[in-house]
């Protein structure tokens, strides 16, 4: 056997790097809120476990609550028929697919479901990703570059700010919904770069308001900037048939470039996906590197989705319950003197309680009351602007709705005098 040379004498180092990981930024942000949270004795309203299927009504602590934190707009997780669509694609082909698509992943349940998405967005074709996170992120990154600029809604998901930072494209936010600023940022950076993205979404979820697509779609022409429109939270929420923002605008969804979606809300599934005209679905199909470099989808949650995309086609009385029951919550909660924002009564109502700690008390309250409703609080939102946020599904009903605006009323003044009785300013 050959011997190893000796090791050569490495000069000492004192060791210069931060190894802490409570010194990284917002650790100190997280640790002032959970200690004012023990000190008033508030429980972490995240991480709440849902002992079961969490829908309209969830299991938590043992109890069963009327619950608004689910993004199972249509009621379709645990539908009879997208069980048996998502265990029927498990027993042919297994729970994984093991492997990219591109290597030895492909399944005929994948393309199955694209032409079903295709459809749905009137598109050409879709690509299907693990999740719709990494669909934003491997997409956005794919098709802008350096030379590029991203223009997004200030309140756009992070995963579009992520794609664009990681694209290192020059990143323009707009204040939300404004499309007078937009235009003056186009007309600002005209010429300036390669090529344009416009990246806003169906329907947002912090404040439950849809943009002015047909707006969108004439300034994007007149400019020559691509336009995606983000339809995590609009799918089977917006239009008379659940088809998105188009359908509700009545605009032809061929005039949007890039339409992306997730199979993890009203489809009651796990994944993400583009749709749109083929060469960009076949351009993201070998370069986009979550799809390149990543496992397909599994078959279990190809087959919910099928199945889901199936029930939502022949079931156009869930969107109407959906729609009918946001919007009764919407006027019921301004009737009571809520303050809603700018909610527009489609499935997601922020009632706005302004201070971060007021927010997560009241949580705490409602939940003690019987209501599971999150409060989203800074960074989420800006400064001062915390709330709870409501998602009204199909399966509410009235008296649920109503009962939940009348114990929100009186929950309110309670945390107000609550945290006025203990000292706290509201910030
Ligand atoms: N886009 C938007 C607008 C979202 O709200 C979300 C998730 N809440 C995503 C993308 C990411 O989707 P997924 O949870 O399927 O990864």
């Amino acid at each position: 056997m050959r011997q190893r040379a000796p090791e050569p004498a490495r000069p000492a180092v004192t060791p210069s790097y931060d190894t802490s990981f409570e010194t990284l930024p917002g650790f100190e942000e997280l640790r002032l809120i959970r200690a004012t949270g023990e000190a008033l004795g508030i429980g972490n309203p995240f991480f709440r476990a849902h002992e079961g299927r969490a829908g309209a009504v969830s299991r938590i602590e043992g109890r069963e609550v009327i619950n608004f934190a689910s993004y199972d707009y249509l009621g379709l997780n645990g539908h009879p028929d997208v069980r048996r669509g998502a265990q029927a694609a498990m027993e042919l082909y297994g729970t994984s697919v093991s492997a990219s698509r591109l290597v030895a992943g492909e399944r005929p349940i994948h393309r199955e479901l694209e032409a079903r998405l295709a459809s749905l967005h009137g598109a050409d074709d879709a690509v299907v990703f693990v999740s719709g996170h990494a669909a934003n992120v491997t997409t956005i990154g794919s098709l802008v570059g350096a030379d590029d600029v991203v223009f997004h809604d200030a309140l756009i998901h992070n995963s579009v700010i992520v794609g664009a930072e990681l694209a290192g494209a020059a990143r323009r936010s707009f204040p939300h919904n404004d499309l007078d600023a937009l235009e003056d940022m186009l007309i600002h950076e005209r010429g300036s770069h390669r090529r344009a993205l416009i990246v806003v979404e169906g329907l947002y979820s912090m404040d439950g308001d849809a943009p002015d697509l047909s707006r969108l779609v004439v300034l994007k022409e007149r400019f020559g900037a691509w336009l995606m429109v983000d339809e995590a939270h609009s799918i089977g929420v917006l239009g008379a048939h659940g088809h998105g923002i188009a359908e509700q605008a009545g605009l032809d969804p061929a005039r949007i470039d890039i339409w992306m979606g997730t199979l993890s809300k009203s489809l009651a599934s796990c994944g993400g996906y583009i749709a749109g005209p083929q060469p960009l679905i076949d351009f993201l199909k070998v370069t986009a590197p979550g799809f390149v470099y990543s496992v397909g989808l599994p078959p279990a949650a190809a087959g919910a989705a099928l199945a889901a995309l199936d029930v939502m086609g022949e079931d156009t009385g869930r969107v109407a319950a959906l729609q009918r029951n946001a919007r009764h919550f919407l006027a019921t909660a301004q009737a009571a003197g809520l303050s809603t924002g700018t909610a527009e009564g489609h499935a997601i109502a922020p009632v706005m309680v302004g201070d971060s700690l007021k927010a997560v008390l009241l949580s705490e309250r409602m939940l003690a009351r019987g209501v599971n409703v999150l409060p989203i609080i800074h960074p989420a939102v800006p400064h001062k602007s915390a709330r709870l946020r409501f998602f009204i599904t199909a399966d509410h009903d009235q008296e649920q709705l109503d009962d939940t605006v009348r114990i929100l009323v009186e929950e309110l003044d309670e945390s107000t005098r609550l945290l006025a009785a203990l000292g706290f300013a509201e910030g």
